[in-house]
């Protein structure tokens, strides 16, 4: 069961209620370098990237994202901190800002901004992370997901002072127990849209395995509305992680999911090669296929029979092809990639 939470417009698409949990990621060129910004925004789309955030750490950043917001079309976020002046250059073009409002400064400041959101109708992302807990809070509550949920609560209440509810909340912790625990802990006090993350994760394989846990524990229990994979890595890396956490799960279907045996003395086939080679060359597509690649009968007839389309190795090249969890015929070991990705491209 989802947790029921509020529902949020940013630009064409929503988070929280019952709308998809979405998947986003974060630019890593200068945001002024207007082309560059751009072109990595559409590479991010095509790979399933479905709102991407731009910070804006100057005026100038943030009067290049109306170039950039014109050239895109998934949601454009802000990413600002402390700055009201950044904040209300960008509420112009932008579909939501991420920033703390307990970090602007003084009411009026916030006001201002909060003026912004709401007369250019976009929410605010209340974006907190346990290494930059305000210092009260640390003296009082420590490095704690406690602590976090304070913090969260605090910028809340200044924006909801000011009549102001289309916000979206993230609690990010580097280490997985504490994140998880903040989440749990604030999904029970508010209805507001959750935005998940593990925060500086690090590089591909050890920020995978963390923000799988993470975002798995909680998504299974039903927390979470939109997510962001952090990985010291190529932004499309984490893009693809984002899609492959939601779809084992099953909260989404679209892509090609490859179901692959690890190999072992049985294997008529090269597994590993196969399954390398379809699931490059299958990463854009976004139609929901399921393939199984299999090394021999074993365990490959109950995947493939599964599967929408299969690849089971047999002994002496009778390596057998599945269609629908039929057999629909015998490939070559040398014509199994090829064949594979015209029945992939050609399932409906
Ligand atoms: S499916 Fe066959 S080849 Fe693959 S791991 Fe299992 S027993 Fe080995």
């Amino acid at each position: 069961m989802r947790r029921k939470s509020r529902k949020v417009k940013i630009g064409k698409l929503h988070i929280g209620g019952n709308a998809p949990i979405t998947v986003q990621s974060m630019t890593n060129t200068d945001t002024t370098n207007i082309k560059e910004t751009i072109k990595q925004i559409n590479e991010l789309e095509d790979f399933g990237c479905e709102i991407i955030r731009v910070s804006a750490p100057t005026i100038e950043a943030a009067k290049s994202l109306k170039e950039i917001k014109k050239n895109i079309s998934i949601p454009l976020v802000a990413d600002i901190h402390f700055d009201y002046k950044i904040a209300l250059e960008a509420a112009k073009y932008v579909d939501k800002l991420r920033i703390n409002p307990g970090n602007i400064g003084k009411e009026d400041k916030i006001k201002l901004v909060v003026d912004a959101a709401k007369n250019y109708n976009i929410p605010m992302r209340i974006g907190v992370n346990l290494g930059s807990l305000q210092y009260d809070i640390f003296e009082k509550y420590g490095y704690t997901a406690e602590g976090m949920v304070e913090s969260a609560l605090r910028h809340v209440k200044i924006l909801e002072d000011l009549d102001f509810y289309d916000i979206v909340v993230s609690l990010k912790a580097s280490d997985v127990p504490t994140m998880v625990q903040a989440y749990r802990l604030f999904s029970k006090k508010t209805d507001y849209p959750l935005h998940l993350g593990v925060t500086e994760a690090g590089s591909k394989i050890p920020g995978t395995i963390k923000n799988s846990i993470g975002m798995g524990i909680l998504l299974s229990e039903g927390i979470g509305d939109t997510i962001r994979v952090s990985l010291s890595d190529n932004p499309i890396e984490e893009v693809k992680v984002g899609k492959k956490i939601l779809r084992s799960l099953g909260l989404r279907k679209d892509g090609v999911e490859v179901t692959s045996c690890p190999t072992c003395a049985r294997t008529n086939i090269d597994v590993i090669k196969i399954a390398e080679e379809i699931e490059n060359k299958t990463e854009k597509i976004k139609k929901p296929i399921h393939v199984a690649i299999m090394g021999c009968a074993v365990n490959g007839l109950g995947e493939c029979k599964k599967a929408d389309i299969g690849i089971v190795g047999g002994v002496n090249n009778t390596n057998l092809l599945y269609k629908n969890g039929e057999i629909a015929g015998k490939v070559d070991k040398d014509k199994i990639v090829k064949t594979l990705m015209k029945e992939i491209e050609n399932f409906k």
